[in-house]
Formats: structure tokens, C-alpha cells, sequence
């Protein structure tokens, strides 16, 4: 943090521009999501979490701000992010809200994944091409009109996990498909106006596939579509992920977000793709540190100006956080750095390995940071407690919760590819 006499502090930026080498864009996008979210995301982030509600007006402001549009190409009218300049300003805006910042992720990963990702994969130039024209229909609701896309793809089934195909299924009818199924955790569900949902396109005489995965837009108002449960999480309650319900829901064929086989393709060839959920986290991993830092200097607004930072237990307690810190940015700034189309095998490793640090350290930095400064400071007039509440959940996100990071790596790290034991 930076402090000059007699000036309030503005957070530093967590990887900073010249040591991290960032292209300018990058530069200039985390500087952006660094004031509006201090300026803008932190003041309003406990109210979502104690009334469990969906940060709307925060959406109005992204909007306003053109955040709604980072990863739409440039040449289409968005700021034309890539893959890790979205990282990077995704994690600069978890420091401030957590549930902003992971349900923006779903929205983004509606841009990001049908943009700049899809440039990486093989598809016929005529489908390409129609592919462009779709998306141009999607980006246009978003930028002119501010629309809000979400991304339930958990069903309760091995389908969120990569292990099976998804449950709900498309049936292709004149003009369209028929939709039917159910999702869990749906984030923004009741808020979003398009729901970016993974189904089965359902084949005549054919067992359901991974292959035949579509990626649907579902107007949200679509006949058929219901939003049912209730949403009381230990964490990231603005996320409002409660449950949707398909039943027999007409869309048009321009509905899909990916030509068909592009989302195996994506999976498969791009899998990095799912590293997009951990960005927030990383915010959170540096919020618990920020505050630490704050609350021992006696600078935490809300606490009387108390310094603690003199006792050795604190400064070897946040020197402890520091690496831990420094550790999880080193190993999470490679792994979207060398994101991209057919990762080597150590590459894959390494964004396993990014995933599960980020997921895990994010918790355990929160928890750290909790007994280091004391019991004053998880009183809920605070961030703290629930940036520890919210870095809970992180490790729980399929398809890469921290059990399955762990499951794949050791059999990665022990088996090639066709190795058995037989
Ligand atoms: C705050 C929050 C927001 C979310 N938002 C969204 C969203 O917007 N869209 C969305 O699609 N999902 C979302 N999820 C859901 C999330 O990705 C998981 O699907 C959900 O947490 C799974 O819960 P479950 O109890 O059904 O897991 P289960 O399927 O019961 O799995 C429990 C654990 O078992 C392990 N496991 C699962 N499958 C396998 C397998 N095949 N082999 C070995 N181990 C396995 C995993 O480690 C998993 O964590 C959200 C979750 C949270 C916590």
C-alpha cells in the first residue's frame, strides 16, 4: 500500500505493471477495476452479503463503465481483454466484493469464451463465420443494453465435473431447440437476462455424449423458465445461486453461444478455460492480507487507531502471510500467463496446481489473518469476516474444486497418457 502524509491510502496494485511486465492494457484495466472497486464495490459489498442479494446496482455501474464488455473484441465494440488481462482485473475487483466479482466472471466467461478462446480453436471457415454473426447478436445485448449473462452449468451429477454428459438436454425443432433439465447453484439466477447453459443436444437412437455439449443462451423470461429454492450460504450470498428449472423452453438457433462440438473442443484444447473461477479469489487472498496489514498499523477504517504491529507474534504472523501471498501470485501469474490452446502436460500441471494454491491460500490467508489481528476484528461491522466466509467457497467449484486439482495432479505426476498398471 501506498501512503503518502496526510492522504488517505490507495491500495497498490496486486501485481504491479513494471515488475510484472503488464502490456499497457493490462496496466490501464487493473488501475480501472482498482478504483471502482474501492471507490464504488467496497462500501456497498456487506450489504449483498448480509441481505444475501444480488449486487444489481453494481451491474448498472459495470455497465456505465464498459466492464460488462471486457472481453468483447475490440473491432466488435468492447475493451478487447484477453484471457489473463481478464484475470488480472477480475482479481483486482475480488479484493472489494467477492460476489461481484464471481458472478461477473460467469457474465465475462459468456464474452470471453465465445471470444478471444474461440480465435484458438479449429472450426470450418463457414462456421466460423456464423459463429461471429451469433455472438455479434449476444455482445450487442450486453453493450447496448447492459444485459447480464450467467453460466449455470452444475446439475448435482458427475456432468459439472467433466465426468459424464450434462442431464439437461436440447431436442433440435424447426427454428430451434426444446430445453429441458434443472441447475444448481445457479449464480445470478432471478437477476440475469440470459442464462449460458451447458446442455445435451439429444441424438435420435444415440447415448447422451460429452461430444454433443451446446452452449445456450435461455432468455431468462423464456416460457418454461423457472427460478425455485431458496439462497442462505455460509458465503458469497450475493451471488444468489438458486436453483433454475427448464421445462420444455423453446430458443431459437441463434441462441447458441458455440457452434456445435466447439464446447468439447474448448474443454478439451483450452482447459485453462476453468482456471477463470480463481481470479476472484486472488482478490480475496490479497483483501485478507491488506487488511492485516491495516488493522496492526492501526489504519482500518471502523477500528479505533490502535497499532498492534510492534509484538514480534504479528510481524512473524504477517510475514508468514507475505510469503504465502507472494507464493500463490508467483504460481497463479505463470499459470495465466502460459494459458492457451493444447497446454503441454506440465502446463496443465502447473494451472492444477495454480488452481488448488489460489482456492486453498485464498481460506487459509483469511484465517491467518483472523487470528493475527484478533477478535475485534471479525465483528461484522468488518470485511474481514467475510472475505473469510466468501474464500470458503472457492475450493468447492467444479469442474476444478481443490479434491479434484489433487486427484488429477497425483495421477498426472505418477501415470503418461495410456499407462497401466495391468
Ligand atoms: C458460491 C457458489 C457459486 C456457484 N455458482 C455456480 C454457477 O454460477 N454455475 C455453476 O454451474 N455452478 C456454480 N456453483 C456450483 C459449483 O461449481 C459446484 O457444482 C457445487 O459446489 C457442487 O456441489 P455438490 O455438493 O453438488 O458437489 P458434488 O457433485 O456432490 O461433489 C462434492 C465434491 O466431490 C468431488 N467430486 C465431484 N465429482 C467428482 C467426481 N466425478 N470424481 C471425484 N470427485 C468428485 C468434488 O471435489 C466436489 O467438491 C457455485 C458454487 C458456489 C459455492
Amino acid at each position: 500500500m501506498d501512503a503518502s502524509p496526510g492522504t488517505a491510502m490507495a491500495d497498490a496494485p496486486i501485481f504491479d505493471p513494471a515488475a510484472f511486465r503488464l502490456t499497457a492494457q493490462e496496466a490501464e484495466l487493473t488501475a480501472k477495476a482498482r478504483d471502482f472497486g474501492a471507490r464504488v464495490l467496497a462500501p456497498r459489498a456487506a450489504r449483498w452479503d448480509r441481505e444475501a442479494t444480488f449486487p444489481m446496482d453494481n451491474y448498472r455501474d459495470m455497465h456505465a463503465e464498459g466492464l460488462l464488455a471486457i472481453c468483447i473484441p475490440r473491432d466488435e465494440g468492447g475493451l478487447g481483454a484477453g484471457f489473463r488481462a481478464y484475470c488480472l482485473t477480475a482479481a483486482e475487483l475480488g479484493r472489494y466484493c467477492g460476489a461481484t466479482a464471481l458472478t461477473w466472471n460467469m457474465h465475462v466467461c459468456s464474452t470471453l469464451w465465445t471470444g478471444a478462446l474461440t480465435e484458438d480453436l479449429e472450426m470450418p471457415a463457414e462456421a466460423r463465420a456464423e459463429h461471429r454473426r451469433r455472438r455479434r447478436i449476444h455482445y450487442d445485448r450486453i453493450l447496448k443494453d447492459g444485459a447480464i449473462y450467467s453460466q449455470p452449468f452444475s446439475e448435482g451429477g458427475a456432468a459439472a465435473a467433466g465426468a459424464a454428459a450434462f442431464g439437461t438436454t436440447a431436442r433440435r425443432v424447426p427454428g430451434g431447440f426444446v430445453v429441458s433439465g434443472k441447475k444448481i447453484f445457479a449464480s445470478l439466477a432471478g437477476h440475469a437476462n440470459y442464462y449460458g447453459i451447458l446442455c445435451t443436444e439429444q441424438r435420435e437412437g444415440q447415448a447422451a455424449s460429452r461430444r454433443d455439449t451446446l452452449y445456450l443462451g435461455v432468455p431468462a423470461d423464456a416460457p418454461g423458465v423457472e427460478v425455485v429454492g431458496d439462497w442462505d450460504p455460509l458465503g458469497m450470498r450475493g451471488t444468489v445461486s438458486r436453483t433454475l428449472i427448464f421445462k420444455d423452453v423453446f430458443v431459437e438457433e441463434d441462441a447458441a453461444l458455440m457452434p456445435p462440438g466447439l464446447y468439447f473442443q474448448a474443454a478439451t484444447r483450452w482447459p485453462h478455460m476453468f482456471l477463470t473461477l480463481s481470479p476472484t479469489y486472488m482478490g480475496l487472498a490479497q483483501a485478507a492480507y491488506d487488511f492485516t496489514v491495516r488493522y496492526l498499523r492501526g489504519e482500518q477504517p471502523g477500528t479505533p487507531p490502535v497499532k498492534r504491529r510492534m509484538y514480534p507474534t504479528k510481524q512473524i504472523a504477517v510475514a508468514q502471510m507475505k510469503v504465502m501471498l507472494e507464493q500463490t501470485k508467483a504460481l497463479w501469474f505463470q499459470a495465466i500467463t502460459e494459458a492457451g490452446p493444447d497446454p503441454s502436460k506440465d502446463a496443465m500441471m502447473r494451472a492444477l496446481a495454480a488452481q488448488y494454491t489460489v482456492m486453498e491460500n485464498a481460506n487459509a490467508l483469511a484465517a491467518l489473518a483472523l487470528r493475527t489481528c484478533g477478535g475485534q476484528s471479525m465483528l461484522k461491522s468488518l470485511p474481514l469476516e467475510r472475505i473469510y466466509r466468501d474464500s470458503r467457497c472457492g475450493a468447492l467449484m467444479l469442474p476444478w474444486t481443490a479434491e479434484l486439482c489433487i486427484d488429477r495432479l497425483g495421477r498426472d505426476a505418477l501415470y503418461e497418457k495410456g499407462e497401466t498398471d495391468s
